[in-house]
């Protein structure tokens, strides 16, 4: 008995749709990186494309590889962590540039195959992890020469507090990516993320780049989340136990049972991305009602007290994820983000794609 990780194809399409409504009348792309955060990239990006997304966005070369597997010639799709000119194999994806290192590399390129070559720039205006830093946009602005014979397709920078609307640093990036662009070569700009969707006009841009908001994560932590969800993770219960008062359970003995108790042995751990963290902090649901899981999250197993619920016996489906128990409810227990939650989901589960 496999637990199975579910995934609505069809909530994707419909929170791409608002994004790009929101993003209007720029467009949106879809990011995909990360397995589209742990969802699957190429049944994603598909469901992305017949919704009419254009723009993919991957961190890896490797996901730029099988992103163009999965979505044919058409589509941009760009690599956020920028490659090495020539590396590429023909399957026509876009570099992010992020440093002068990666301008001269592709200009060099360029020089080489005697023809524009198309790339996006990244300009760090804030948040100091990935992208041209501040003294490297002021070189460029004064000498943009290195750029010659680059195709500048989009201009990009990323915010780093989107979901804090009222974080000053919001303002800022916002500020200084416009006097960057009017510094630099004409370009298109890609700036919002989800979050930046909801921050008003000045994060508009000709390209948004939603992703958590497209796997139904809420992109305006503690308001109303206004997608759907996409995710449903349901494990079996193996074993049912009774056991008296005082009987302590998994791991570490950590909990010990307070009456005379159901024990229901479901099977999936952190192997399979069910966060360690959830140990004595989770609830599933069983048929609409909660459960506590009690004791440690293991490997393979997780064990619910179902005491109260009497008629639950081996095979019954215990949901750890799903509409009432969201990916942001169970990050939230687990003292992270929603997005770790998708990622770390594990490749052991069954998945079903509707
Ligand atoms: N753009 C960049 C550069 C990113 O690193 C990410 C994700 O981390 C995104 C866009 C998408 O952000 P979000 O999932 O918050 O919408």
């Amino acid at each position: 008995m496999q637990a199975v990780l579910s995934v609505d194809l069809g909530a994707v399409a419909a929170n791409w749709r608002l994004m790009r409504d929101r993003a209007a009348p720029g467009q949106a792309a879809g990011v995909v990186k990360a397995d589209a955060y742990g969802l699957g990239a190429g049944p994603v990006a598909r469901a992305l494309q017949a919704a009419g997304c254009r723009h993919f966005f991957v961190a890896h070369l490797a996901e730029g590889m099988a992103a163009r597997a999965a979505l044919g010639p058409g589509p941009m799709i760009a690599v956020l962590n920028g490659f090495a000119p020539g590396t590429d194999e023909e399957a026509g994806l876009l570099p992010v540039l992020n440093g002068p290192g990666d301008i001269a590399a592709w200009a060099a390129a360029a020089r080489a195959a005697e023809r524009r070559l198309p790339v996006l720039l990244h300009v760090d205006t804030g948040m100091a992890r990935l992208g041209l830093a501040p003294a490297e946009i002021e070189a460029l602005a004064a000498d943009p020469a290195p750029l010659a014979g680059l195709d500048l397709r989009y201009l990009i920078t990323h915010l780093a507090c989107a979901d804090a609307p009222e974080h000053p640093l919001n303002a800022e990036q916002a500020a200084r990516f416009a006097a960057i662009r009017a510094r630099l070569p004409a370009a298109p700009a890609s700036f919002a993320n989800s979050s930046g969707l909801f921050l008003g006009p000045e994060f508009a841009s000709d390209l948004a780049r939603p992703g958590c908001a497209l796997y139904g994560i809420n992109p305006m932590p503690g308001r109303p989340n206004p997608l759907r969800p996409v995710v449903t993770l349901a494990a079996p219960v193996l074993q049912v136990r009774e056991i008296p008062a005082g009987t302590p359970v998994g791991y570490g003995a950590s909990w010990t049972a307070p009456r005379p108790s159901r024990i229901a042995t479901v099977a999936a751990g952190y192997a399979d991305g069910y966060l360690r963290s959830l140990s004595g902090r989770a609830l599933g649901m069983i048929r609409g009602r909660p459960v506590p899981l009690v004791g440690r999250v293991s490997m393979d197993l997780i064990t619910f007290d179902v005491t109260d619920l009497p008629d639950v016996v081996p095979g019954d489906r215990v949901q750890l994820i799903g509409p009432g128990n969201t990916p942001d409810d169970v990050a939230e227990r687990a003292g992270t983000i929603g997005y770790e939650v998708l990622t770390a989901l594990g490749a052991r589960y069954r998945r079903e794609y509707t």
